[in-house]
């Protein structure tokens, strides 16, 4: 039995983690999650899951979970999270929070030597090289759960790195794939957040719509994978069937395949290195698929996606900036007060405006993280 600790719960691929264990109960047990404010969702995982402690947001939250469960231990903030991810009760650290918060927790889970499921990419864009710096201390296993990296993962089983040439990231292009830059002008919240293959967390979605979530995939494969910039491609592939490819020195490329359904990457991260049933989706038909499609990526209508790699290229704090700039932006998009093109205008802006420091520590990381938050809400005025 695997114990797993579970961070946003609540949230996509909380739920579909909870999904995964659910239906693996003779294999997985949830031992704590945390969520952010939503009481209501996170009522009845707490009542189906019975998890030993709970960590929320804010102590106002804690107030009312307290109200349904007046003797659960229950903690607030990052500090919590910390908990969860120390507590020596679980086996697999999930992180499916949103955002640079995920960092510290998932460090201190390294430390205290579990295996951690990383969905949470945020964190490995503002400080790729601390978490892979202590993984490789303390001899953790990172486990990729976003579907290009299990899928790059996957390509590896049984392959000696070295022998990688390049890798393939596929993406599917997002709600505005078919729009012109000009037609971007005036899109709607509302409209940037219908994904046409996958059902995700709003900030990942608009992510997924100014291809900056590929730009943060760029960095997080970076990091996952030791594999240089120059060595990372990205492809426009509508169907999302391949998830990735890895090229091998050889020429050879393998690619993972299977209907878009992220329980799958979820399941094999907390199964690895076994692979369980699943029985949530059809097995792939290619005959049904048909025709896969693959178009160059352009950096002129995805500028974003050029921002990250470049951002990438410089390292040390400049990513931290990019994704502190970016997650800034679009949470100013998503309460409408910014528009769709002003979410890449203040992240170049706040790139232009930063001197990266190399090699930074935890405490400089949070400094430009704050910094750069801080910065960005300034444009506005
Ligand atoms: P959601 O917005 O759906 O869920 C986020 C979760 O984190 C919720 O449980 C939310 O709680 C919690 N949360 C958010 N902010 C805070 C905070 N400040 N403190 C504590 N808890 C917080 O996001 P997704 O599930 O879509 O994405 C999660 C991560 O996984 C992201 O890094 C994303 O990039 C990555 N990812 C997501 C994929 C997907 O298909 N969704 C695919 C690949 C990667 P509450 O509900 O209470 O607000
Ligand atoms: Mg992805």
């Amino acid at each position: 039995m695997k114990k797993i600790g579970l961070l946003g719960a609540t949230g996509s691929i909380g739920i579909q983690t909870l999904d995964v264990i659910r239906e693996h109960s003779d294999q997985f047990q949830l031992t704590s999650l945390s969520f952010g404010a939503n009481v209501k969702k996170a009522v009845s995982i707490i009542k189906e899951f019975n998890p030993k402690f709970v960590v929320v947001k804010d102590s106002q939250t804690k107030v009312e979970l307290n109200t349904y469960f007046p003797t659960l231990p229950i903690d607030v903030g990052k500090e919590g999270m910390v908990q969860i991810a120390r507590d020596d009760k679980t086996d697999i650290f999930v992180n499916a929070v949103m955002g640079s918060i995920g960092l510290e927790p998932t460090l201190e889970a390294i430390r205290s030597n579990k295996t951690v499921a990383i969905a949470n990419k945020e964190t490995l864009v503002t400080a790729g090289h601390l978490v892979m710096e202590e993984a490789n201390l303390h001899k953790v296993r990172i486990l990729p759960v976003d579907s290009e990296h299990s899928a790059i993962f996957q390509c590896l089983q049984g392959e000696n790195p070295k022998s990688i040439s390049r890798l393939l990231l596929t993406a599917s292009g997002g709600s505005f794939r078919d729009l012109t830059r000009q037609q971007l002008e005036d899109v709607t919240v509302e409209r940037a957040l219908k994904h046409p293959n996958w059902s995700m967390g709003a900030k990942i979605t608009i992510d997924s719509a100014t291809m900056m979530n590929k730009g943060l995939e760029v960095i997080e494969a970076h990091w996952l994978f030791s594999v240089p910039y120059e060595q990372i491609d990205v492809l426009l592939h509508r169907e999302s069937i391949i998830h990735s490819m890895v090229e091998f020195r050889d020429r050879s490329v393998i690619a993972q395949m299977g209907t878009p359904d992220m329980r799958i990457p979820i399941q094999y991260a907390l199964s690895y290195p076994e692979r369980l049933s699943f029985q949530h989706s059809e097995p792939l038909d290619l005959l049904k698929v048909g025709k896969l499609h693959f178009e160059q990526m352009s950096f002129e209508r995805f500028p974003c996606l050029k921002l990250a790699f470049e951002a990438g290229k410089v390292g040390g704090t400049m990513t931290t900036v990019l994704n502190a700039a970016n997650e800034e932006a679009v949470s100013q998009f998503l309460q409408h007060k910014i528009s769709f093109l002003q979410i890449e205008e203040m992240i170049e802006k706040a790139l232009e405006q930063h001197i990266s420091i190399k090699h930074p520590s935890l405490d400089t990381i949070l400094q430009v993280d704050e910094e750069t938050r801080r910065r960005v809400h300034s444009f506005l005025t």
